[in-house]
């Protein structure tokens, strides 16, 4: 590529946002280039689990590593025999085969240049944008894509004070005794038994884990959404105190999963030349706090949209990328969007009594109902009646609590 060359895509990033994006533009026979801070065939290092359904609907189910048919929840207290009943999801999860996901999207993206570079800045001159490198390093493109995820510093947003953040500490490893049943995966586990008074009273956290087979399993201690959000270290006491309490020591770690990333980001200005997809474009479900799924329905739309918004060679930077905004963020999504973040907010008001109650009557819901709310898969009119029906059918107090009255 020559210097004064004009891509005419330019991805940030190799995470699986640019590679599911990447992968989708590569075959609309287009000059696209990406750069990365890190080369695209770096192993991913987050641990992405995904409801089976969702790859299943894209015909992608062979990119599960693990699949699990026994999933439960359990929302009771801990402290008796019925606070220990669980909740029955009957509905297959699965874990994606890093590896798999990576190199199959990486083999679509024939064509696309690499760079291992760091952005730096993006500037936007003569209807064209510029991005400059850290090692001085400038690329010029009609389109730049911002999937350099969530910690973006080049795209715009409303400016807001207290993004909830999931945080989560988790280990793959080798147990005393079993930490969930044979081939058993369990979504949320919010018995409390094992605190005390005084961590009651602090944001509630879950256990989200599963039987990985050969004796080895993943235990992760999750909080939904909180600001500030829980440390490591707090979610990592817990999870021990939460082994410990059932008699359950861990032997050997094989692997850390430490994470921490913002739930309801306000969705960014439409008004800026730059596009983005994935973390740095808010498309994390701001109620569950997942994202994959939404990647690969969006990623084939957007990719075939902007091959056509393209055609048109007098369409500026900050064109494109509006024309781009609107495919990514329709009126549609971005009432649901708004949904799905008063909800949260809500939620987050809740204590883990409250908390627990919430989460087993919304699992009351029918199977279709809840995971299409978890998947971000109901139309508009379906999303407004599954969140009505659930207001109605929860028990005053946390009637009160959707409400603001509590
Ligand atoms: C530990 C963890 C577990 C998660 N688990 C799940 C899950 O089970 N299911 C699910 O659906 N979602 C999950 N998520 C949420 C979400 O899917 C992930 O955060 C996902 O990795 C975000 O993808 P992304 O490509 O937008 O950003 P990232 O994965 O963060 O990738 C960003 C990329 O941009 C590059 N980059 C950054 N800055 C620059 C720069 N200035 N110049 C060039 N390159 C740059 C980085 O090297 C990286 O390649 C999880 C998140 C975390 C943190």
């Amino acid at each position: 590529m020559n210097k004064r060359e004009i891509l005419d895509i330019l991805i940030l990033g190799s995470g699986p946002a640019a590679l599911c994006l990447a992968s989708e533009l590569a075959s609309q026979k287009l000059n696209i280039s990406c750069i990365s801070n890190k080369s695209p065939h770096t192993k991913w290092s987050n641990t992405y689990g995904i409801w089976a359904s969702e790859l299943e609907d894209l015909g992608l189910d062979s990119l599960l590593s693990h699949r699990w048919s026994n999933t439960i929840s359990f929302f009771g207290s801990g402290s008796n025999s019925k606070g220990n009943i669980p909740t029955e999801h009957s509905y297959d999860y699965g874990l994606i085969n890093r590896e798999a996901f990576q190199n199959k999207l990486l083999n679509k993206c024939n064509g696309i240049k690499w760079f291992n570079e760091t952005a730096i800045e993006i500037i936007f001159e003569n209807n064209i944008s510029q991005v400059k490198c850290k090692s001085g390093l400038k690329l010029k493109s009609r389109l730049v894509i911002d999937a350099s995820g969530h910690k973006s510093k080049f795209i715009k947003r409303p400016k807001s004070k207290q993004v909830a953040q999931q945080a989560a500490y988790g280990v793959v490893g080798k147990f005393s005794s079993p930490p969930v049943k044979k081939d058993q995966f369990v979504l949320m586990d919010y018995r409390s038994d094992h605190l005390n008074k005084a961590e009651l009273l602090q944001p509630p956290s879950f256990l989200y884990a599963m039987d990985l087979g050969n004796n080895i399993f993943f235990v992760e201690e999750t909080s939904l959404a909180s600001y500030p959000p829980l440390s490591k270290d707090h979610l990592k006491e817990r999870l021990i105190s939460r082994l410990n309490r059932k008699g359950i020591f861990i032997e050997e770690i094989m692997h850390e999963e430490d994470c921490l990333f913002p739930m309801n980001l306000p969705l960014p200005y439409k008004n800026q030349a730059i596009l983005a997809f994935g973390g740095a474009a808010s498309m994390v479900h701001p109620a569950s706090g997942y994202m994959v799924g939404s990647l690969l329905r969006r990623g084939p739309e957007l990719a075939k949209k902007l091959k056509i918004f393209l055609t048109d060679p007098n369409l500026s930077s900050i064109e494109l990328a509006q024309k781009g905004w609107d495919v990514l963020w329709p009126f549609e999504l971005v009432q649901r969007h708004k949904l799905y973040q008063y909800g949260l907010n809500r939620l987050m008001s809740f204590d883990e009594k409250m908390l627990r109650s919430f989460f087993l009557n919304f699992f009351q819901l029918s199977t279709k109902e809840w995971a299409g709310f978890l998947t971000n898969t109901l139309p508009l009119p379906k999303l407004v009646f599954v969140m009505s029906k659930m207001f109605f059918k929860s028990p005053l107090e946390i009637k009160l609590g959707m409400l603001k009255i509590n």
